[in-house]
């Protein structure tokens, strides 16, 4: 998940409300917040990201829907590609499963490349492996990339969900 518009934590923060909310979503657990300067589109300002672990009995294009609900809800404006988010909630992995129909492509196309992807990631499980190439998302180079810093350390779902 990612935020920069307004209290990017509340966003955050709300989305994850949503997902647990949701009768057929349990969230198992939640990175700490990380701060990123924006990639793509550099002139906008910096993101606040998380990665969640979630349990569900919803098929993932039905978890795609659901996250979109979320999106919308919580006012995303989907103006310019890459800008601005209220909140943006990507389904990074689902099992070990690949996916590939025309609204719904996992493992995320563009996870790999992204250290605001993996450092959340790699925090809630360092032994996370890409289901297709079996190597390790903490071995990918771009796990270098300073522009992540760790903004707030998340002990756990209950404690995140707490704050206002
Ligand atoms: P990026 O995909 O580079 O992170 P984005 O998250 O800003 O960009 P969105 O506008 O949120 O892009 O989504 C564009 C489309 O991506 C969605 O309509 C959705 O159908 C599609 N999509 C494909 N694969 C996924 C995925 N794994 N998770 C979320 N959306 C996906
Ligand atoms: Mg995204
Ligand atoms: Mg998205």
């Amino acid at each position: 998940m990612g935020s920069n518009i307004g209290n990017r934590l509340e966003h955050l923060v709300q989305a994850v409300r949503l997902l647990n909310e949701h009768p057929a979503i349990n969230v198992k657990k939640v990175s700490s917040v990380y701060e990123t300067e924006p990639v793509g589109l550099t002139e906008q300002a910096k993101f606040l990201n998380i990665a969640v672990v979630i349990e569900t009995s919803l098929k993932a294009i039905e978890l795609l829907s659901a996250c979109q609900f979320i999106e919308n809800k919580l006012g995303r404006m989907r103006k310019i590609r890459w800008g601005p988010r209220t909140v943006d909630l990507d389904i990074l992995l689902y099992n070990e499963e690949t996916i590939r129909l025309e609204n719904l492509i996992v493992p995320h196309i563009r996870m790999a490349e992204r250290a605001f992807v993996l450092i959340p990631l790699i925090e809630i499980n360092s032994e996370l492996k890409n289901p297709v190439t079996k190597k390790l998302y903490s071995e990918e180079p771009a796990m270098e990339d300073e522009g992540v810093v760790l903004w707030k350390k998340v002990e756990g779902v209950e404690e995140f969900l707490k704050q206002d």
